[in-house]
C-alpha cells in the first residue's frame, strides 16, 4: 500500500492549472479571433501530435483516451457548428447528445481504468474491438430507432433518485459516478501523475456537457484542456522516468550532474553512505535494504541548511549546498545523521509473522528484536580556489567519506580532517 507521503501536490502540477485554467476560458462569453481559430484546431493537433507521441512511447491507454475524448469532441462539434449557423439544432441534436453524454462518461472510464497489457498490439485491438462494439451498436439503434431510443435515454428511471440539478439524462450520472470512483480507487491505490490527471479530466467532462450548448466555447475549450492534460501527464511522467530514482522519489544522478554544471563559486557538496549495508542486505533481505535506503531518503530530503539530496546510486546519496561554507552545512549535516541513528526501523519477519498484533507485541517484548537501528556516514567538502568543477569537490567530499569509515562509521568528516579529528566529531555528537 502506498504511504501519505507518495500522495505528492505536484501529480496535480500540470492538470490542475491546466482545468482551471479551461474552466476560466470557457467561462468567457466571447473569446478573441485568435483563441477563437486556436481552440478550433487544438483538439485536431493535439490528438495527432499526442496521439504519435504516445504510439512512439507506447502508451495505449493515453491514445485510447485521447481518441474517446476527441470523438465525443467531433460528434458534439458538428451540433453546435449547426446551432451557430441555423441557429436551431439539428433533428437528431437530443439523440446524439444524450448518447455522448452517456457513452463519453463509460468510455473515459473503462480506458482511464483498463491498465495496459504488455503487448502493445493486442491492447489496442482489445480497446478498438471494445469501441468499435458498443459504437456500433449504438449506432445501428439510432439508425433503426432514433425515437424509441432518444425516449428510453432521456426517460427518468429513478424518480426517487431524481434531482432538479441534473441537466444531464439520468442515466450519465451513475456513469460519471463509477468512472469517478474508479479512477479514485486507482489513484489511492498508485498515485502517480497520470491517475491524479484522469480524474481531473473527468470532472472537467462532467462540467463541459452540460453546458455544451450553453456556453459558445465550452466544447472546443474544455475538450483541447483534456487533451492537453493527458498529454502533458504522459510528458511528466516521463520526465520523472528519467529524472527522479524510483525507489526512493529523490532525484537521480541526472538530475545532479545538470545541476552540478551550474553551482557558481562557493558550494558545498557531502556525500552520504548507509553503513554496513550489504550485511543488512544479507541478514534480512533486499526488501528491507530497500526500505531502509526509503527511510534515508526521507530523512536526507529534509536536509535543512539550504541543501539538496539525490541519489547518487546503490546506498549513496549526494547533498548540495549552493553558496554555503563548511562550517554553515556542518550542523545540518549533523542533524541528518542523528535523524537517521535515532530512527527505529521496525523489522517483520514474512515467514514467521505473528497472527495478530498483541501476538507481535509480546513476541517484540520477548525477544528485544524488532527494531534496529541504521547508520550512515557523510564526507563532506567545500570548493577551493583550485578545483575547476564539481567532480573534483565531489571527489574530495568521497575521500573524506572513506575517512569517515574508517573513523568508525555513523560521523561527518570534512576534508582534510584526520581520522583522530573524525572519531573527536564524532565523540562530540554523542
Ligand atoms: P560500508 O559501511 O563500508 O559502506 O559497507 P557497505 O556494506 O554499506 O558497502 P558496500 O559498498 O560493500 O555494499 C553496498 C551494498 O548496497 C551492495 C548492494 O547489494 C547494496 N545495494 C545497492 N543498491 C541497492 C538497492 O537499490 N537496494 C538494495 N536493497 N541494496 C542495494
Ligand atoms: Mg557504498
Ligand atoms: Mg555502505
Amino acid at each position: 500500500m502506498p504511504r501519505l507521503a507518495d500522495y505528492r501536490p505536484d501529480h496535480l502540477l500540470t492538470a490542475l492549472p491546466l482545468l482551471v485554467a479551461g474552466l476560466l476560458i470557457a467561462r468567457m462569453g466571447q473569446l478573441n479571433e485568435f483563441f477563437q481559430s486556436l481552440f478550433n484546431v487544438l483538439p485536431t493537433l493535439l490528438l495527432l501530435l499526442g496521439g504519435a507521441f504516445c504510439v512512439v512511447y507506447g502508451r495505449q491507454r493515453e491514445l485510447s483516451l485521447l481518441v474517446v475524448v476527441y470523438l465525443g469532441y467531433f460528434l458534439l462539434d458538428t451540433q453546435t457548428d449547426y446551432f451557430r449557423e441555423h441557429g436551431q439544432v439539428r433533428a437528431d441534436a437530443a439523440l446524439v447528445f444524450h448518447l455522448c453524454s452517456l457513452l463519453l462518461p463509460l468510455f473515459y472510464g473503462l480506458y482511464g481504468a483498463w491498465r495496459e497489457r504488455s503487448h502493445l498490439v493486442q491492447d489496442m485491438v482489445a480497446r478498438a474491438a471494445v469501441l468499435l462494439a458498443v459504437g456500433g451498436t449504438c449506432l445501428a439503434l439510432a439508425r433503426r430507432f432514433p425515437q424509441g431510443l432518444q425516449a428510453w435515454l432521456a426517460e427518468v428511471h429513478w424518480p426517487l433518485w431524481h434531482g432538479q440539478w441534473m441537466s444531464l439524462i439520468q442515466l450519465a450520472y451513475p456513469l460519471f459516478l463509477i468512472a469517478g470512483v474508479l479512477l479514485a480507487v486507482q489513484y489511492l491505490r498508485q498515485p502517480r501523475p497520470l491517475h491524479a490527471t484522469l480524474l481531473l479530466g473527468l470532472v472537467g467532462l462532467l462540467w463541459m456537457l452540460p453546458n455544451t450548448f450553453i456556453l459558445p466555447h465550452a466544447l472546443q475549450v474544455i475538450s483541447s484542456l483534456v487533451m492537453l492534460m493527458l498529454v502533458a501527464a504522459v510528458v511528466h511522467e516521463a520526465y520523472q522516468m528519467a529524472y527522479r530514482d524510483e525507489l526512493t522519489g529523490l532525484p537521480g544522478r541526472r538530475v545532479l550532474n545538470d545541476r552540478l554544471q551550474r553551482l557558481g563559486r562557493n558550494y558545498v557538496i557531502a556525500m552520504a553512505d548507509v553503513d554496513h549495508f550489504k550485511k543488512f542486505n544479507d541478514t534480512h533481505g533486499h526488501d528491507v535494504g530497500d526500505e531502509v535506503l526509503k527511510l534515508v531518503a526521507s530523512r536526507l530530503r529534509r536536509i535543512g541548511g539550504g541543501g539538496k539530496a539525490y541519489r547518487y546510486g546503490g546506498e549513496e546519496f549526494t547533498l548540495v549546498f549552493p553558496g554555503k561554507s563548511l562550517d554553515e552545512c556542518r550542523p545540518h549535516l549533523e542533524a541528518v545523521r542523528e535523524a537517521v541513528e535515532h530512527y527505529p526501523l521496525q523489522l517483520r519477519d514474512r515467514q514467521q509473522r505473528p497472527k495478530n498484533d498483541k501476538e507481535g507485541r509480546q513476541r517484540r517484548k520477548a525477544s528485544g528484536a524488532g527494531s534496529v537501528s541504521v547508520t550512515i556516514s557523510i564526507g563532506v567538502a567545500e570548493r577551493e580556489a583550485h578545483q575547476r568543477n564539481a567532480e573534483e569537490v565531489i571527489r574530495s567530499a568521497d575521500k573524506a567519506l572513506y575517512a569517515a569509515k574508517r573513523a568508525g562509521r555513523n560521523c561527518v568528516v570534512a576534508q582534510g580532517e584526520n581520522r583522530r579529528g573524525a572519531v573527536r566529531v564524532k565523540a562530540e555528537a554523542d
